[in-house]
């Protein structure tokens, strides 16, 4: 029974593997993760085996070092591959494993299937002692399956894996491991009961992609959407790309430090903040650091008090004698009009 498995993802940004459409060592990683990630959920130890950036032979060592000092019983390194340098079409998974052991063969069979299941071609279970001699299979004490998950230059196989996400992908290649079906994190794991939403700002409702108790779902939604962060349910930004811009907001208030008095929302539209200030007046829009970008021109009172302004029925002063004014021009009209005091 495999109850203890130490994961790794293929090579490392020193050291890196393919490129395609895809870059193999930044997904490797992803699904690395989201292997880890459900095999704690089926219950079982999980180890990260996935090197720092290091040479090549410290890299392959790390691994194999990893999983033999923790006396894993299954060790699972995960590539991507690359053949040609592009490929119109589909080339599919390969699991490459000594098919001398049936332990091996057993779980590398149950991972092929799942993966064929999801749609990727069946490339077969290769001989990685006889054929490629691969040190991950060869210097590991335990049995061993090192994924190709599939051709990072293939359009279809890229195509397919963006489709249905690493995540996917990884918890498939967990539930071939574990020969059961492993449920998300909602309902396996009562503490995990956060709400993520992927926003341009917590206040911006408006804005949300998708709202998920899964974070990998969520990190992975941000990642494909710049300028958007993941927030918990407190309104904790708790992802976001790095190096994304971090787009600017917009704040209605009388004055910058009176938070109070801010109404609307927090806008990350300019000219919507400016359209919402227009039907308030004596409100001004603020950037995020509280420069004042805009105020509705005749509203901003000369009075001391802030919060009076003069109205009239056809118009709002900034005084008190252009209110006293235009109730003597109405009454000309024949038409009674008052002052009220906002
Ligand atoms: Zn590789």
């Amino acid at each position: 029974m495999i109850k203890k498995v130490v994961v790794r993802g293929g090579h490392n940004f020193q050291t890196a593997g393919a490129s395609g459409i895809i870059d193999e060592t930044t997904e490797d990683r992803k699904v690395k993760s989201s292997v880890i990630k459900y095999l704690k959920l089926g219950g079982c130890t999980v180890i990260d085996g996935t090197p720092g950036n290091c040479s090549e032979n410290a890299d392959l060592n790390f691994g194999t070092n990893t999983a033999n000092n923790n006396h894993a019983d299954l060790f699972l390194p995960i590539h991507f591959n690359k053949c040609y340098n592009s490929y119109n079409g589909k080339i599919g998974s390969e699991v490459w494993l000594n098919p001398n052991n049936s332990t091996s063969v057993a779980v590398g069979k149950r991972i092929m299937s799942k993966l064929v299941g999801l749609g990727f071609k069946d490339r077969g279970l290769k001989d990685g002692i006889n054929g490629e001699h691969l040190h991950d299979i060869k210097a590991s004490n335990m049995p061993s399956v090192l994924i190709e998950v599939c051709f990072v230059e293939a359009t279809e196989d890229v195509a397919l894996y963006k489709k249905i996400g690493f995540d996917v992908v990884g918890k498939a290649i967990a539930e071939g491991i574990l020969d059961k079906k492993i449920g998300t994190s909602t309902n396996v794991t009562p503490a995990s009961t956060e709400t993520y939403t992927v926003r341009l700002s917590y206040n911006n409702k408006k804005s949300q992609l998708i709202s998920t108790s899964d974070l990998y779902e969520a990190k992975d939604k941000a990642n494909s959407h710049p300028s958007y962060s993941v927030y918990n349910s407190k309104g904790q930004n708790v992802y976001m790309l790095k190096g994304s811009p971090i787009p600017e907001t917009y704040r209605i208030r009388l004055a910058w430090n009176d938070e109070k008095s801010q109404i609307g929302e927090i806008y990350t539209d300019y000219y919507q903040a400016k359209d919402f200030a227009n039907l308030h007046v004596g409100y001004n829009v603020y950037d995020s650091k509280g420069k004042n970008l805009y105020t509705l021109a005749v509203v901003k009172p000369v009075v001391p008090n802030t919060d009076i302004i003069y109205r009239v029925v056809a118009g709002s002063f900034k005084d008190e004698s252009g209110a006293d004014e235009q109730i003597v021009k109405l009454a000309k009209l024949g038409i009674e009009s008052f002052k009220t005091i906002k």
